[in-house]
């Protein structure tokens, strides 16, 4: 039943290229996925656009046509996209679903593992004209379409350009929301007449970034409001460290720039009705966790010793995931009185890293190279301590999982990690994980070194867990705050 909107019901349009449960690569899939439940909660008229790829089963997802279709022209071009439709699983939330067989019945979302898909600039200008064609087709106008990373940057600047002058569009304000600006979508200057839009914009100020076009700058100076993913980042991402040059575009925009920390989806991540786990359990029953920990090691081939720790990892096997300091203290780490359980795929180099050692230390790590969410579960659930060594992390889900499953992070002090994990302090008995500093790998092998000793003490490990298992990462605090950002959107759209 839907709680009343303490406001207004707003009518919302979340546009984004990956949504859980129908196609997930990362963080951006967890938030589309979850938001709109609790926007819809809220009362609110809140949509889903994404595109339709091959690996989304009709069938087992209820997808059906409505008959309904969009013409999208590139370079003088007609594509054609049928709209279908869905729900999130378990809501009454439609899911728009634009198919187009040329540009997404592709094995992967964005990349092989030789590279990006060659045309990704055309895929993606293809799914953002197609989203706003489509709202004609369905007669349906949004107050606000929030778009998502560089996928869907150039649904504000067509708002502003091409489709101004239409009184379909021409209210529609836009949110625009960064889940990583590592990522920008940055393609050749041509995809400007490809695209149909207007040269005036591209200049420095507007849509050209060293020469080229880049998506996510599109987002970002056309949006109405723009918001990222936890405070910490929002500021991180002011500075040239963290801003991958687009940090004084940023900094243009402060004063509609806002930082919104992700939530979870308890319906999909809590130990007591996780249904990939042999065993569940909650804060009251936290002992029964080590039957999920026995499993896991005897799913991967490891044999299970009462008191030595297991570290889980799940990762995208990348820099930014802090891989390089993992790699740096391997063999150490590997020496110390622990069991190192790895899920991920990435970078090559980090996939042979992780086979050697496994092959040198047989008994104390299991390397999983896959995406793989059943096992994912078990590690959230199974493992003693979770590690998040991100060299930045925009807000990061795998410690706010961990957290729910009495699994202690161990993260470096980054964006959402800093803002969610707080290391803890033994003499007040306060804080819910272990954390440094510096990107250093010596802080990092030290800060594990830490809390595999402090796993000895059994007394403050069950401390830190019960502190951790406390915390409320849920939605719907943080939807309540992405309703005010629309509804600063709406403000500064009438100004
Ligand atoms: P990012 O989006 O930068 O990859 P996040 O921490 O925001 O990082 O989200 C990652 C999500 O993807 C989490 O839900 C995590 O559990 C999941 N994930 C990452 N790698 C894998 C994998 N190999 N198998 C299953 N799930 C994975």
């Amino acid at each position: 039943m839907a709680k009343t909107a303490k406001i207004k019901p707003l009518k919302i349009l979340i546009a984004a290229s990956e949504v859980v449960p129908f196609a997930k690569t990362g963080g951006l899939a967890d938030v589309t996925g979850a938001l709109p439940k609790a926007l819809r909660a809220l009362g609110h008229d809140v949509r889903v656009v994404m595109p339709k790829y091959k690996k989304i089963d009709d069938a087992k997802f209820s997808v059906v046509d409505t008959g309904k279709s969009v013409n999208v022209n590139i370079a003088l071009v007609d594509h054609a996209g049928a709209i279908k439709e869905t729900v999130i699983p378990g809501t009454d939330v439609p899911v728009y679903m634009i198919d187009n067989t040329e540009f997404f019945y592709r094995d992967e979302i964005y990349r092989t593992s030789t590279g990006e898909y060659w045309d990704n600039a055309e895929r993606f200008l293809f799914f953002s004209k197609a989203v706003l064609e489509m709202l004609k087709e369905l007669d349906w106008q949004p107050d606000v379409i929030n778009c998502n990373d560089w996928h869907t940057g150039l649904i504000p600047v067509f708002l502003k350009t091409t489709y101004a002058a239409d009184p379909f569009y021409a209210p529609i304000a836009t949110a625009y929301s960064i889940h990583n600006i590592a990522y920008q979508g940055f393609f050749p200057k041509e995809i400007m007449s490809h695209a149909g839009l207007p040269w005036e914009i591209f200049n420095m100020h507007q849509l050209e970034f060293y020469g080229g076009v880049n998506y996510m700058k599109g987002g970002i100076v056309f949006s109405d409001v723009v918001n990222t993913v936890s405070r910490r980042y929002k500021e991180e991402i002011e500075t040239p460290e963290f801003g991958y040059n687009l940090d004084g575009v940023l900094r243009e925009r402060r004063e509609s720039l806002f930082g919104i920390l992700n939530g979870i989806d308890y319906d999909l991540w809590n130990p007591a009705t996780d249904n990939c786990l042999p065993v569940n359990y909650d804060i009251d029953t936290v002992e029964k966790k080590v039957e999920v920990k026995k499993k896991l090691l005897e799913t991967l081939g490891l044999k299970y010793y009462e008191n030595v720790p297991v570290v889980g990892l799940v990762s995208r096997f990348d820099d930014q995931k802090g891989l390089d300091n993992i790699s740096k203290i391997m063999e150490e780490m590997m020496r110390l009185n622990m069991q190192f359980v790895v899920l991920g795929t990435g970078e090559e180099r980090y996939h042979e890293m992780f086979r050697y050692w496994a092959g040198v230390f047989p008994e104390k790590l299991s390397a999983s190279i896959k995406f793989d969410n059943t096992l994912a579960h078990m590690i959230y659930a199974g493992s003693d301590m979770f590690l998040m060594p991100s060299y930045f992390e925009p807000c990061g889900l795998g410690q706010l999982i961990a957290l729910k499953y009495g699994t202690v992070p161990v993260v470096r002090e980054t964006g959402g990690l800093a803002d969610t994990v707080k290391c803890y302090n033994f003499k007040e008995k306060k804080g819910n994980g272990f954390s440094y500093a510096g990107y250093y790998a010596t802080d990092l092998f030290n800060t594990i070194r830490v809390a595999v000793d402090t796993f000895k003490n059994q007394q403050v490990w069950k401390k830190i867990q019960n502190n951790g298992m406390k915390e409320d990462f849920s939605w719907e605090h943080s939807a309540e705050r992405y309703v005010d950002l629309y509804n600063n959107a709406l403000q500064k759209k009438a100004k």
